[in-house]
This record gives C-alpha cells, sequence and structure tokens, in this order.
C-alpha cells in the first residue's frame, strides 16, 4: 500500500522542526513531499512531478542524480568513504584542491593558491571570518571590525548572521554578534539610480574612518541573492578592492551562491576582473548533492599562518570539523567539475540566462510586475504586494502549473538547473506568467 503525500505530511508535522520555517503555518501551506528527482524534475509522494525552479534551494547545477555524479560517488564510496582531514589527507581531497586552484579566478588581486574545506556555505564563511582577523593580529595588529553590505546574506551561524544585512535575520541576535560597521549595498534600488556612487562613496568614507581597525570587508559579489537578487555594477568591486589595498584589509567575497557557472562565468569575481584575498564557495560546488564548501586563499594569507622561529604564539588556523572534505563530497565535486568542462556548462548557463531574459520581457511588462533583476540564471522577479505574502501566492500558483519555485518575500526567485532544455525554460516562464496574471491582477 503506498502511503499518500497528506499521510507524510502529518508523520512529518509530528517529528520534523524545518529550517527558515514558520511551523504554525506549515501543514496550511500543503508541503510538497518530494520521492524522487530526475534531471530538472521533482516528483512527489502522489506521482506529481515539478520542475525544480529554484535547483532545490540554488544548488543543483546539472540536474538530478546526474548519472556521471552518481557514478563517482558510487566508486568513491567502494574505495573510501571517510577519513579525517586532521592529521591525514586522501586523493580526492588533493585532487579537488589542485582543480579548484586550477579554475580560480584571476585579474587584479592576488592568485589564490591554497584550499581550506568547510561543510555548508555557512562554515565556509565563518572560517574566512575566523582566518581574517587571525590574519590580522598575526601580520601587525588585531583588528575587530569587519565592513559588511546591507541588505547582505552570507549564512545562519552566528559569524556569518554577523556580517549579514538583512534584519529578519539579523535583529533577534544582535546582542551576540560580532564587531561590524554596515555600508550602503549599491544593489539597493532604494537608494536610485546614483546607488553606485552612494555606495561606493559610503565605502571609502567608512574605511577612512574604520580602516584601521577593519580585517576584512566581505560582499556577494554581483548579485546579493538572498537580498532578492540584488544585481550591482563591476565597478563597486573594483572600488572595494582598491579600498581593501589602501587600508590594508582582506577582500572576501562570498560566491557561495554565484560560483560554479551560476552568472554566466565560473565565478561572479570575472565579470569585474577582480580577485579578492579568500573567495568562499558552497552550494553548487558538487552539482548539489552532497554538502561541501570551500575558501580559496591566497598565498599571502596562508603564508601568515605559517610558524616561524621566535613566533609568541602558534599561529596555526585552529578550525575544522569532523568531515572536513569528506572524500564523497569531493569525489562528487570532482565529477561535477569534469562534466562542467566537458559540455561547456558555463556556456550553456550564459544561453540559457540570456534565453530567459528574452522569454521574461512580457512578465517584465506585466501590471503586477515592479521590476526583474538577473545576472546569468539567477533571477528575481518582483511582484507588487497585492494581498498577504503576495509571492507566496505567485509560488503556489505556479506549483499548480508543474513548477516549484520558492519566493524571498515578494520577489519569485527563478535559478533553475544551468541545463535545463528549452522545453522546461518555457514551462518555467509560461508557469509563472499565469501565476502572476492569477495572483496579481
Ligand atoms: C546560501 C548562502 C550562504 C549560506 O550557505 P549554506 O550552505 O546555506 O550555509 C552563504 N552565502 C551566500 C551568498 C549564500 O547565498
Amino acid at each position: 500500500m503506498t502511503v499518500s503525500s497528506a499521510d507524510w505530511i502529518a508523520r512529518d508535522n509530528a517529528a520534523v522542526w524545518h529550517p527558515f520555517t514558520q511551523h504554525a503555518t506549515w501543514i496550511g501551506d500543503d508541503p510538497t513531499v518530494v520521492e524522487r528527482a530526475e534531471g530538472p524534475w521533482l516528483i512527489d509522494t502522489d506521482g506529481r512531478r515539478h520542475l525544480d525552479g529554484v535547483s532545490s534551494l540554488w544548488t543543483t547545477t546539472l540536474g538530478h542524480c546526474h548519472p556521471d555524479i552518481n557514478a563517482a560517488i558510487a566508486a568513491q564510496l567502494e574505495t573510501l568513504d571517510h577519513s579525517t582531514f586532521l592529521g591525514t589527507t586522501h586523493i580526492p581531497g588533493i585532487e579537488l584542491s589542485e582543480a579548484l586552484i586550477a579554475l580560480a579566478p584571476k585579474g587584479t588581486g592576488p592568485d589564490l593558491t591554497k584550499v581550506f574545506y568547510a561543510g555548508d556555505g555557512s562554515s565556509a564563511v565563518e572560517a574566512a571570518l575566523k582566518i581574517a582577523y587571525q590574519y590580522s593580529s598575526q601580520t601587525g595588529r588585531a583588528r575587530p571590525t569587519f565592513v559588511r553590505l546591507e541588505h547582505a546574506y552570507h549564512g545562519d551561524t552566528l559569524g556569518a548572521v554577523a556580517v549579514g544585512g538583512h534584519d529578519l535575520f539579523h535583529a533577534t541576535y544582535r546582542p551576540l554578534l560580532l564587531q561590524t560597521v554596515g555600508v550602503p549595498s549599491p544593489g539597493d534600488r532604494s537608494l536610485g539610480p546614483d546607488r553606485l556612487r552612494i555606495a561606493i562613496d559610503a565605502l571609502e568614507a567608512t574605511m577612512r574612518e574604520h580602516g584601521d581597525q577593519t580585517c576584512a570587508i566581505i560582499v556577494e559579489p554581483m548579485m546579493q541573492g538572498a537580498a532578492g537578487m540584488f544585481d550591482y555594477d563591476a565597478e563597486y568591486l573594483r572600488a572595494a578592492r582598491r579600498l581593501a589595498d589602501k587600508y590594508g584589509a582582506l577582500l572576501i567575497f562570498d560566491e557561495v551562491a554565484t560560483g560554479f557557472g551560476r552568472t554566466g562565468k565560473m565565478w561572479a569575481a570575472e565579470h569585474a576582473g577582480v580577485v579578492p584575498d579568500l573567495l568562499t564557495c558552497g552550494k553548487g560546488i558538487t552539482g548539489g548533492y552532497l554538502p561541501l564548501s570551500a575558501v580559496l586563499a591566497a598565498e599571502h594569507v596562508y603564508e601568515a599562518f605559517l610558524a616561524r622561529p621566535g613566533d609568541s604564539g602558534p599561529r596555526t588556523f585552529f578550525h575544522g570539523h569532523t568531515y572536513t572534505a569528506n572524500p564523497l563530497c569531493c569525489a562528487a565535486a570532482l565529477a561535477n567539475l569534469r562534466v562542467m568542462g566537458e559540455q561547456d556548462v558555463i556556456g550553456q548557463a550564459r544561453r540559457l540566462g540570456e534565453r530567459l531574459a528574452k522569454l521574461l520581457e512580457p512578465v517584465g511588462a506585466m501590471p503586477g510586475v515592479t521590476e526583474i533583476r538577473r545576472l546569468g540564471t539567477m533571477i528575481g522577479v518582483e511582484v507588487a504586494p497585492s494581498r498577504d505574502r503576495t509571492g507566496f501566492a505567485v509560488c503556489q500558483a505556479a506549483r499548480e502549473r508543474g513548477v516549484w519555485l520558492r519566493p524571498l518575500g515578494d520577489t519569485v526567485i527563478l535559478m533553475p538547473p544551468l541545463t535545463l532544455a528549452e522545453p522546461e525554460t518555457d514551462l518555467l516562464v509560461n508557469a509563472l506568467a499565469e501565476a502572476v496574471a492569477e495572483v496579481c491582477e
């Protein structure tokens, strides 16, 4: 006898506490119980198919259950399941580090030459923040302040929350947070058409005032994702690089969302031709299969952690997790990078983004739509609030048309797998257009 979705949801509600979820309304929202997945499709326990329009929270780059990644994980499982990265090393961990360094962005700034692993985007950010602070204390004087952008999202652990700028996730924990200075975001539409200039001037003024206390400036390059897809001008990143150098702070690019082809290039940094001192990545690194993230570090940062005769302290980076660089995760990531290279996934992603832009033009002209923001296949469709949870209502209406979406407030996010085929791309946009028409007009 098969168990229906309704039964699973009742059992879920009795035993599970979901992330970023209000459980008072969870059951009423009729959640989808995913039983299996293939390519861009999620199939629920009632046999219904849903197009995965947000890549399972921005991670699935090649579609689900890709044969090459499946095979790589299975083969790794036959060889080595897990072995600690504290005191031993292993082949997939070494090979993945070499591959990431070979793919690292090039441009104004240092070469990224070392890879430090973590498990999720948040934990990569956490590691980067600690590295930046420790770097400052080991190269001169401890600088306890981080400069962060308003509306930023860098994850949900306390360090990552501290450098975020999203009040909904931030306000409750304020008494617990690190020392930071928030600066206006160049992607913030409320600053008007001069937002780039305003943001650069503000960063300059902030660094003049707090630069000697600042160990790092952290930004999501080119696109603030969780803010609701606030894209911004590459010039800001060039200014941030210049100001970080001028005041002796490190520059951190959080590419957890933007990395691995999401923006139509391997890294968002490439749009600006700027290289940070630390680059965090996660989400798409394993093609969306397994939890893995990394910090790519410049050589000068790594060197500051090497012990020297006469040092007062050990200089070691005392940080790492039980499952750091788990071989199964590394094997999945290596297979993902191989497929990306062999099948020109970056080119596919760029073309998919351009095709989506074209298809979305009429949607942008609909009366219920305020603005469409896009870089590559990161797309935010902002709808005018016409009822309680308008964005959510649009996603529910799209679900009835076979497309699964998740909003950020009243911005409906489209972030499909990078390899999405034309018929599914058409379905995605048509379902959205019909949902907007139904809910907003
Ligand atoms: C999602 C995200 C994170 C957090 O990653 P998790 O894997 O959810 O911990 C950090 N930074 C950015 C830019 C993100 O989009």
